[in-house]
């Protein structure tokens, strides 16, 4: 007898704030240093060092609060979240407990059924742990860099019901810490990393499952994977009639499978107290209406944009998202462009071929590329000479008119010139011509070749096909007078 299952799954991510500094020291916060060059006294956890909060850290982590539609906490008040660890030189690590700095908000995915909001039951500030070092046989080896720098920890409802929809969340939730300049973000560097919260139930069953934790996934491929890993294993224990244990689980991204690390903690195990090291700080209103103001708009909100306002396919509209540089760059130029449609195929077809890397800027000013787009879509330039062109500017950027007159790209659109060169084929193409009035109307496509052959591409190739086709109607009509 099978039985049929559902799954709920939350999500605990972890997101390293883009500060220079840590949250507690003036240490650096810079990634890949030599291990144990970036400590002190505070984040050592030594004995009599205190802590001083860093403002840009707290303000970071209320937008996030903001841009994922939450309420943020009048007061940030802080907890010590005991525990001992070799990562936690400190023996406590500097969290929250019961009032979270943001809290009731939500996001939206995309799912296979469409549109789906995802709540957000908080965000909380912390400070890191450091790094544990396995690879030396024997030995664990411990970099202390990382301990201290500031995280926020978003904490989602149960709200997801696959491995797909849980990576569509952290998708979605990645780009707009991006947008908001939140975190960096980069996955290989562990500044983004996801607890998965994990219960299944019988269909038609109202109460959640027991539920397992596995910890510390840094990829959307192992975050699917160990989804997918670990709701088969407890949908198969269910099954069987026996009993899921609550417990945490660690996943070996070598065998693709979740294996039981220790029983679950539950938070009077950590003996949470208020900090007495920091105080309570107030957050001020103001304050929050000027981190709101300072939010750049957001993916979703570019998107809706570029599709209805502009007139962009869904597909250019998501490419141009793929990056807040890129999209900020085609916004500037869309301000000057008078075609977005011809501007947003630059940037889809010309500059995305040129682009190095993921994190490579666009070495062309807005105003340029928006030139270019008014060269292109004004007939001053065809589609070709605009690819010359942009190749041009991507080595130097300079005045684009300039370097189309120095590199002689502009378009032939003169109808007195074009006029000749449609002549001047006419009458050197006999055979083509003859063909073509004896009705193989494929021959016209010899004479347009020959047309921007001759001007060496820089005909405008509406104007000389409309010259050529009312040569041949017209001096055909005259010898048949
Ligand atoms: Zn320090
Ligand atoms: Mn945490």
């Amino acid at each position: 007898m099978n039985k049929q299952f559902e799954t709920d799954i939350g999500l605990e991510v972890h997101a390293e704030l883009l500060t220079k500094s840590k949250i507690f020291c003036g240490c650096s916060t810079a990634f890949g240093m030599p291990p144990n060059t970036q400590v002190c006294p505070v984040c050592l956890g030594l004995p009599g060092s205190l802590p001083v909060l860093n403002r840009r850290a707290v303000e970071l982590a209320i937008l996030a609060g903001l841009a994922t539609g939450c309420t943020i906490a009048k007061e940030l008040k802080l907890d010590r979240k005991n525990y001992y660890y070799p990562d936690l030189p400190k023996g406590y690590q500097i969290s929250q407990f019961d009032k979270p700095l943001c809290f009731d908000g939500g996001i939206e995915i995309e799912t296979e059924h469409g549109k789906k909001r995802v709540r957000i039951e908080r965000i909380h500030i912390e400070e890191d742990a450091g790094k544990l070092i396995h690879d030396r046989g024997d030995e664990t080896l411990c970099d202390y860099n990382r301990c201290g720098v500031p995280l926020i920890e978003v904490v989602t409802k149960p709200d997801l019901r696959s491995a797909d929809e849980a990576v569509s969340f952290v998708r979605a939730l990645r780009e707009i810490l991006l947008f908001a300049g939140v975190s960096s973000c980069k996955m290989q560097e562990g500044a983004l990393r996801c607890d998965v919260n994990l219960s299944v139930r019988e269909m038609g069953e109202e109460a959640l499952g027991e539920r397992t934790e596995i910890k510390n996934l840094n990829s959307f491929q192992f975050i699917k994977k160990a989804i997918l890993d670990e709701e088969a294993r407890q949908r198969a224990l269910v099954s069987q009639g026996e009993r899921v244990v609550r417990e945490t689980r660690r996943f070996d991204s070598i065998l693709g499978k979740t294996f039981r690390m220790r029983e679950k903690e539950e938070a009077a195990d950590y003996r949470f107290f208020p900090e007495p090291d920091a105080f309570t700080v107030d957050v001020p209103c103001e304050t929050v209406s000027l981190l709101q103001a300072s939010l750049p708009a957001l993916p979703d909100e570019r998107r809706a944009q570029y599709v209805t306002e502009f007139g962009l396919s869904k597909k250019d509209a998501n490419d141009l998202v793929s990056s807040k540089h890129i999209s900020d760059v085609f916004d500037e130029a869309a301000k000057s462009a008078e075609n977005k449609k011809t501007l947003a195929s630059l940037f889809t077809t010309e500059l995305f071929r040129l682009l190095p890397g993921e994190d490579a800027l666009i070495p062309i000013t807005p105003k340029h590329l928006a030139e270019v787009s008014n060269l292109l879509s004004g007939g001053e330039l065809n589609s070709s000479s605009a690819k010359k062109l942009l190749s041009f500017l991507w080595e130097k950027d300079e005045d684009p008119k300039a370097v189309c007159l120095r590199e002689d790209l502009l378009q032939i659109s003169d109808e007195r010139v074009i006029f000749e060169l449609a002549q001047n084929v006419i009458d050197s193409a006999q055979k083509a011509v003859e063909d073509y009035r004896a009705g193989k109307k494929q021959a016209f496509q010899a004479l347009l070749g020959m047309g921007m052959k001759i001007s060496r591409g820089k005909a405008n190739p509406i104007l000389l096909t409309k010259k050529l086709t009312f040569l041949l109607e017209n001096q055909q009509k005259d010898e048949n007078r």
